[in-house]
């Protein structure tokens, strides 16, 4: 369930007016839905209450402090994937023991920190960041807790950009290496093997790609839990969710809301192809969703600043630009795009939706068919909420956009738009 909808012609989060928020904050600005993050969280948390499981949300989709507070009070973990992050988590009031640490490329420092704040386990992706995190536990006097993360070799049909669980990608050890690595660790006087970690890509929108991936390394977890009592597998993030749906006009319709499920992605066919070849293994689960839980529950609102026709093209020149969403650019992600108040004649057209930064990938729809736009309209770019702000830069020197969190019938400014000033700051004269 999302918490958009039309009620009385206006684009509403919840029971907020997205115009309100608007006049209010200005635009380009992210908004955010506290309910449907918490509504998509506790699906999936009760699909898979069957297991001995702990929900580790990826923070990096969405680092806002105020979701992860949500998202901590509903009594999740965090999976990180760099100092800065474990920062954020703690700064929200998250426990690091709840706290995966993943990437290829940790830092001395930053292992430092994850080891001295406890986290749940280091997600480990080499060798030679296996010894250096042995080096660092020893001069701690501490153990630290590793997963290896395994490469299981399988196609998720997803975008090339974001498959991460093939031989081809730089990420996780191949299985047939990763016995003799695991006998390794094992050997290690500062390390403790704790479990095995996977991630097989995002935006995967069938259950199939993670039952082959458990299938293929069952009976690796299940000769690693009797050598080593390992206690926990990761099956790592990566539920897809809806980008491409036709909106619910008037009638006070959620929008997109088919049947109550959330996503493209089921969460009831994910638990069937995931909690019984699990449950057999007998040790705790982890998953670590991003864009499930975040993706849809933000949109970004944008105000048509100019109208221009060249030739048989029309162009909608917004306030919004790639350095506030990428996206669209980087992926060739589609994005559903809805006029905050709704025409009460709607007029035919289609239409480019591009931002105004000097680049010809600066757009948001191409040759989108949708009713007539004009300056001054306001636009809800949906489905934002995941690697939307956090990937955010500062391109053409344009101060990154706010962000407001709604719940209910009040919404909060959670980040304040960048002044002119902002953009300046910390940049050294020489002379
Ligand atoms: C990015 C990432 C995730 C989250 O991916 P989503 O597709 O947003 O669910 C989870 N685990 C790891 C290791 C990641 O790198």
């Amino acid at each position: 369930m999302h918490f958009f909808r039309y009620r009385d012609h206006k684009l509403h989060c919840e029971d907020v007016d997205l115009e309100q928020v608007a006049d209010r904050v200005g635009t380009p600005t992210y908004v955010y839905s506290a309910t449907t993050i918490l509504d998509h969280y506790s699906r999936l948390d009760a699909a898979l209450a069957p297991i001995d499981h702990l929900i580790c949300y990826a923070v990096k989709a969405n680092s806002n402090r105020a979701i992860l507070k949500l998202l901590a009070n509903a009594g999740a973990g965090f999976d990180i994937v760099s100092g800065g992050e474990l920062f954020r988590v703690l700064a929200a009031g998250g426990a690091p023991a709840k706290c995966t640490f993943a990437g290829v490329g940790k830092s001395r420092e930053e292992i430092d920190y994850a080891l001295e704040h406890g986290v749940f386990s280091l997600n480990v992706e080499s060798e030679a960041e296996l010894d250096q995190i042995d080096r660092i536990a020893a001069e701690k006097s501490l153990c630290a807790p590793i997963a290896l993360r395994v490469n299981p070799d399988v196609d998720p049909h997803t975008h090339a950009y974001i498959a991460t669980g093939s031989h081809e990608n730089k990420f996780g050890i191949a299985l047939y290496q990763i016995g003799a690595v695991y006998a390794r660790a094992a050997g290690m006087a500062n390390i403790r093997v704790a479990g095995v970690q996977m991630h097989i890509g995002s935006q995967i929108t069938e259950a199939q790609p993670f039952a082959n991936a458990i299938e293929k390394v069952a009976p690796l977890l299940r000769e690693l839990k009797s050598k080593y009592g390992i206690k926990f597998f990761s099956i790592g993030g990566g539920m897809g969710i809806i980008y491409q749906r036709a909106l619910e006009s008037g009638s006070g319709k959620w929008w997109h809301d088919h049947g109550g499920e959330p996503s493209a992605f089921s969460v009831s066919d994910y638990a069937d192809a995931i909690v019984p070849p699990l449950r057999d293994l007998g040790i705790q689960v982890l998953l670590e969703p991003g864009r499930f839980l975040v993706g849809n529950a933000g949109v970004l609102l944008t105000r048509v600043r100019y109208i221009k026709q060249t030739g048989s093209k029309k162009f909608a020149v917004v306030d919004a630009g790639m350095n506030d969403l990428i996206r669209p650019a980087l992926y060739q992600s589609y994005h559903e795009i809805a006029p905050v108040i709704e025409p009460n004649k709607s007029k035919p057209d289609k239409v480019d939706i591009v931002g105004p930064v000097c680049e010809s990938g600066d757009f948001f729809a191409l040759d989108r068919e949708m009713s007539e736009l004009h300056e001054g309209d306001l636009l809800a770019i949906m489905s934002v909420g995941a690697y939307g702000f956090v990937m955010a830069s500062n391109y053409n020197s344009r101060p990154l956009p706010a962000e407001v969190l709604v719940r209910g019938d009040k919404f909060a400014l959670i980040r304040k738009r960048q002044t002119w000033e902002d953009l300046a700051r910390g940049e050294i004269d020489p002379l």
